[in-house]
């Protein structure tokens, strides 16, 4: 039997929806990918007990309020099914121990999931001088460096001090839950990703590493080839 990935999906107007890239990076990293409903209240025991691993995958922005803030104008498009899904899910998985590889929207909400909170709106609520982290070249290239924190899991897997990432958000992770520890950081501070310190497997990654891949990205490859291997156990 192979290792079965659950990846999650975006709802809009009735429609479920998700990039390819992510399903691709699962079938070339070995695995077998199953794409999930945004179904609110059911079923989420028995989806977190069929599949090994869960790929949050990237979309919209967040509902402040589960997060105990409420709307600022920075704040763009929210799918109040998915949170409820993705947050259930991840709760279920977390309690069995499952992998959860969060990228983007998906490391947020994991964050969310535990108690952490994040910025709405980096730009409207970050005082220090920002880079650009809604970069305007294509999503396979790499446009600003991640300095990966020494002593963490992701240091470990992908061999090297500094990476560079693609960037495409405007929400940011802020004050990292209990159990939880922030491995990379842009140079002007913003958190771009996390791991737990509780669990086999558990990683948040602001950047887009399933459309690195597509450019044989080293960093991406070993992000997903490591996440893939802790599924398989
Ligand atoms: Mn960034």
């Amino acid at each position: 039997m192979r290792t079965i990935i659950g990846v999650s999906s975006n709802l809009k107007e009735d429609l479920l929806s998700v990039p390819m890239s992510n399903v691709r990076a699962i079938t070339k990293s070995g695995g077998v990918p199953i794409v999930l409903p945004n179904l609110v209240g059911d079923g989420i025991e028995e989806i977190a007990g069929v599949i090994d691993g869960l790929l949050l995958t990237g979309g919209g922005d967040i509902d402040p309020t589960l997060f105990g803030e409420e709307p600022l104008p920075g704040l763009g498009n929210i799918v109040p099914e998915r949170d409820q899904f993705e947050l259930a899910l991840i709760q279920k998985m977390l309690e069995l121990n499952k992998p959860i590889l969060g990228i983007c929207r998906g490391a947020q909400i994991m964050s969310i999931a535990m108690g952490g909170d994040m910025y709405q709106d980096i730009y409207s609520q970050k005082d220090a001088s920002l880079l650009q982290h809604d970069q305007q070249a294509p999503n396979w290239h790499g446009s600003h460096f991640v300095q990966v924190t020494e002593g963490s899991l992701l240091r470990e897997i992908v061999g090297v001090d500094k990476i560079k990432v693609n960037s495409y958000h405007h929400q940011a992770l802020r004050n990292m839950p209990e159990g939880f520890m922030i491995n990379g950081v842009a140079s002007d501070g913003v958190i771009e990703s996390f791991e737990s310190t509780n669990h086999a497997f558990v990683m948040g990654v602001q950047w887009h590493p399933e459309s690195l891949i597509a450019n044989g990205d080293a960093s991406s490859l070993a992000i997903f080839g490591a996440f893939m291997k802790a599924c398989k156990k």
